[in-house]
């Protein structure tokens, strides 16, 4: 099958921290201009998901929402979750449907933990063998708990951010930030969102 014929949407992520932050343009550009069409290349933040003290070259939460903003501002570039359209889906953490498996086998609930025998849920010849770890994904760290949640005007969108880390905040003493990155600038992005429909709609 000829290429330009083939159905299918190619995305790319580009992880970004502090390091490499500025080339992510130039990189975008390049893949852009070499393959043209049906490639969406976007930024993934490079993240301490073990909560440790964020290290210089890690992004906080107002870095990357301006990240963000200014790659739509200054160089036009949309990319994948400026305000949600909507939000109604649960992360594998909590679904009985999803699980993620281990090269031997073994059954976790989140890709964070794969390796770590002490995450591993289940294994195909035992089944479940950390049922208190199983029980805890599904419901632990529920924003509705939350009395910082309920309070904000975003639970509908945000919906409490990644479960893994609350659960990680409530059961592994850490104090990872879940928060949204709207928080911070939500006149700017209902105002970028508001551009976008418009030129979706042109
Ligand atoms: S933005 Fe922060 S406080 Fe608000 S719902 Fe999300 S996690 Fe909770």
């Amino acid at each position: 099958m000829k290429a330009e014929k083939q159905n299918y949407n190619l995305h790319i992520r580009v992880n970004i921290d502090e390091s490499n932050k500025n080339e992510f343009i130039s990189t975008a550009r390049f893949f852009k201009e070499r393959y043209k069409k049906k490639i969406i290349v976007y930024p993934g933040f490079v993240d301490g998901i073990e909560g440790c003290k964020l290290s210089d070259c890690l992004l906080d939460r107002k870095k990357k929402s301006q990240f963000l903003i200014e790659l739509y501002k200054e160089h036009g570039v949309d990319v994948l979750g400026f305000y949600p359209d909507d939000y109604r889906y649960e992360c594998p953490v909590r679904s009985p449907y999803h699980h993620v498996i281990g090269p031997n086998g073994e059954f976790y609930k989140c890709w964070n933990d794969v390796g770590n025998q002490e995450k591993v849920i289940a294994t195909l010849d035992k089944g479940v063998i950390n049922p208190i770890l199983l029980n805890r994904y599904y419901v632990a760290g529920d924003p509705f708990d939350d009395k910082k949640c309920i309070d904000c005007i975003h639970i509908q969108t945000c919906g409490g951010g990644c479960p893994y880390l609350r659960i990680q905040n409530e059961f592994e003493n850490k104090n990872i930030d879940t928060c949204d990155l709207i928080k911070d600038n939500l006149e700017e992005y209902l105002e970028i969102h508001y551009e976008r429909i418009i030129k979706r709609n042109e």
